[in-house]
């Protein structure tokens, strides 16, 4: 118990002296802890802080995100990624207005009873913003605490979150956890990083096992994972008259509620053109020709990567009959920012707005050097 309470001053007092000024740390309103919580999961802290501020500026209170249109809020999140957590934000926002008077539940049963809100986010708001004795369990914390401890147990082995848990209950201090809950997962990120952790400058060395007994290197351990699979992917920008055709994704799963331009998957043998064509085909009913291969886009997302050629497609005949998508319009292009959409889609967006303009003045034939050009360029983006 004296090592316990040793380990816990001497952290406290570390964080106290060297923590990192971001505004959420600042935050005493519920809802502003649980949007930096939401949007820090999976999100490295540099990219999260434009965002957080971009969302409460737009919704500064639980009410106003509860009222606003899911589009709004995809709009503000889009970039971000992992769009279930806007969604689910949003659709807990609603929650708490018609069932709480608008007002967080402080109650573990009922805040993790939310749409999106598991043992991490329910953990991590109701320590910081109510003081509540629940300690979190990130990626940051198991690494120092598979290294403090020496824990054998895999950090991607789903059946080892007890065990750290376990661990982390035991040191979570009952006075000011919230704090502590921050300051364990700060020393992760500042201090015990995944390589070359800064032992030398570590608070609590002097109760670190694998620093004690030279192991840092083998911990925490790790089940190898399989590379991520690759898929393979065709989309059509589909022009009729001066308007591109764009379809909306069903609101749950990967990517719910974004915008894109139709497409799917290419088969086995099949030409990525007339990938682009059958897709179009079986997704909006539209018959479409292929007039120009735009270029390749390569995007990875955490459990898989694609790799996306991009055609623009003219219009033949037809009436969109959905099947998959829920939802379609005709827009111009100079209106595409007012939508939102998949991160993968906005690498080619600035050379399809440039390829449109180019066509406009005329100048452009389906081989000419300005889309030869213009392929070159996504190319290069696609590879940076
Ligand atoms: Fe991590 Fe090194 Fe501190 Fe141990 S001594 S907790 S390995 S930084």
């Amino acid at each position: 118990m004296k090592k316990i309470q040793s380990l816990r001053d001497s952290l406290m007092s570390w964080y106290k002296a060297n923590h990192r000024d971001l505004p959420w740390r600042k935050a005493t309103n519920p809802y502003h802890i649980w949007v930096s919580e939401v949007m820090l999961q999976q999100t490295q802290v540099t990219t999260v802080l434009p965002y957080y501020r971009r969302f409460l500026k737009r919704f500064p209170r639980l009410e106003r995100l509860a009222r606003a249109d899911l589009q709004d809020v995809l709009k503000v999140w889009e970039g971000l990624g992992y769009y279930a957590r806007a969604r689910n934000l949003h659709r807990a926002a609603g929650f708490i207005l018609n069932h709480h008077q608008g007002i967080i539940p402080d109650r573990w049963d009922d805040f993790r009873k939310l749409p999106g809100v598991g043992d991490y986010i329910a953990a991590a708001v109701l320590s910081i913003a109510f003081e509540k004795p629940y300690a979190v369990v990130d990626g940051n914390v198991k690494r120092v605490l598979a290294r403090l401890l020496l824990e054998e147990a895999p950090l991607n082995r789903s059946t080892s979150i007890k065990i750290f848990k376990e661990a982390a209950d035991r040191l979570l201090t009952p006075r000011d956890p919230g704090t502590f809950n921050q300051a364990l997962m700060e020393l992760g990120a500042m201090v015990c990083k995944p390589q070359q952790p800064l032992c030398s400058a570590c608070p609590i060395q002097g109760l670190c096992l694998a620093y004690e007994t030279g192991r840092v290197d083998e911990y925490p351990k790790k089940l190898k994972k399989s590379p991520a699979p690759q898929f393979n992917i065709a989309v059509g920008v589909v022009f009729k008259n001066s308007s591109v055709l764009i379809t909306r994704r069903k609101p749950e799963g990967l990517l719910g509620g974004l915008w894109e331009f139709p497409g799917g998957k290419i088969q086995n043998h099949e030409k990525a053109k007339d990938a682009c064509i059958r897709e179009i085909k079986e997704e909006t009913s539209l018959s479409v020709g292929v007039d120009t291969y735009l270029g390749r886009i390569k995007h990875a997302y955490t459990h898989f990567k694609i790799i996306m050629d991009v055609f623009c497609c003219s219009y033949h005949c037809g009436k969109v009959k959905l099947n998959g998508p829920v939802d379609h319009r005709w827009i111009k292009l100079e209106n595409l920012d007012d939508y939102p959409f998949p991160k993968a889609n906005h690498k080619f967006f600035p050379l399809l707005k440039k390829f449109a303009a180019t066509a406009r003045k005329g100048d452009i034939t389906k081989s000419g050097q300005a889309g030869n050009d213009l392929r070159l360029e996504i190319d290069n983006l696609a590879k940076s």
